[in-house]
């Protein structure tokens, strides 16, 4: 019987900072079955979607990402943070509620035309995916979908990214 993942999110206030109800999906993860749960409904939306490769930012990205990449034969790519990768890189930057953080992918990451579905743990206010899609456009990659396990609706990450096509397998 399947699970309510709901069950396998736990709720930390004032983590970070205080004023902040930090989503944590280690109990999802740490249980074979609800991890074995979402990554087989991410991999259902990617089968629709006829995805090519998967990008993830670091680090939670790649936690949802890899095992999707690993079920349907296909390549993941790393979104990384600064001075993480060895070759040649292209780079966006992205709000953080203080100041500013830049992701990058390896300039040959993505293929031009590949249809890419880009994975996270969780939507808050869109900074992060946005500036993923932003990575693999420049290289020429086909945004066909974002997914991720948790959104956070009153945070409106959807709303900038409204012209891409989300899946969020929990909202709050
Ligand atoms: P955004 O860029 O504001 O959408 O924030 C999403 C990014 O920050 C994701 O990569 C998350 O891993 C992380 N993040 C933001 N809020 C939370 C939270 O409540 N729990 C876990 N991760 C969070």
């Amino acid at each position: 019987m399947a699970l309510d993942l709901h069950d396998y999110i736990a709720s930390y206030q004032d983590f970070p900072e205080p004023g902040v109800l930090f989503r944590d999906i280690s109990p999802l993860m740490e249980d074979g079955q609800a991890y074995h749960q979402a990554t087989d409904e991410i991999v259902k939306y990617a089968k629709e979607k006829k995805v090519d490769l998967i990008v993830g930012p670091e680090a939670r990205g790649f936690i949802v990402g890899c095992p999707v990449a690993y079920d349907l034969g296909i390549g993941f790519v790393p979104a990384r943070k600064k001075g993480k990768l060895p070759g040649e890189t292209v780079s966006a930057s992205y709000g953080l509620e203080y100041g500013k953080s830049s992701l990058y992918l390896h300039s040959d990451a993505v293929k031009p035309g590949q249809r890419v579905l880009i994975t996270d743990d969780l939507l808050a206010t869109g900074g992060t995916i946005e500036a993923t899609i932003k990575l693999v456009e420049q290289l020429g990659g086909i945004v066909v979908g974002a997914a991720f396990i948790v959104e956070i609706e009153a945070l409106k990450g959807r709303e900038k990214i409204k012209d891409y096509d989300i899946l969020s397998l929990l909202k709050y």
